[in-house]
């Protein structure tokens, strides 16, 4: 059964693409943490982090070269935040990895 991001990657459910490429995508958070947030996905639905593999080296370092570029692009010239949820307790709710891109606003830290 595809993830959430499989079908939006598909187009399956309608989403505005932020970024979008051969191999992950970048869609605004439908409940949004910040004025910036933004998810950024691989088309291939690795379940969480802690899931990759040794063969996906290059595809999340592609992800992470993404993030500058995306937040670029988003206006967040004063910075912002990368996240990625791990599990449950760590408030993962969609069970394909995504790294969160938050900004807009300061950001406070420790996080909640
Ligand atoms: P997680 O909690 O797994 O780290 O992040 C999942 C994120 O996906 C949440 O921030 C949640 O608001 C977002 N989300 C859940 N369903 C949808 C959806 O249908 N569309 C979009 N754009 N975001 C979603």
């Amino acid at each position: 059964m595809k993830t959430l991001f499989q079908k939006i990657a598909d187009g399956e459910i309608p989403a505005k693409f932020v970024y979008k490429d051969d191999f992950c995508a970048a869609i605004n958070d439908i409940n949004p943490q910040a004025p910036t947030h933004v998810l950024l996905f691989p088309i291939e639905p690795i379940e969480r982090l802690e899931k990759a593999e040794g063969r996906h080296a290059e595809l999340l370092g592609h992800m992470m070269l993404c993030v500058p570029k995306i937040a670029e692009k988003c206006g967040l010239k004063d910075g912002f935040r990368v996240v990625i949820n791990n599990g449950v307790q760590a408030g993962e709710t969609v069970p394909h990895l995504h790294i969160h891109i938050l900004g807009g606003r300061s950001l406070h830290w420790p996080p909640g």
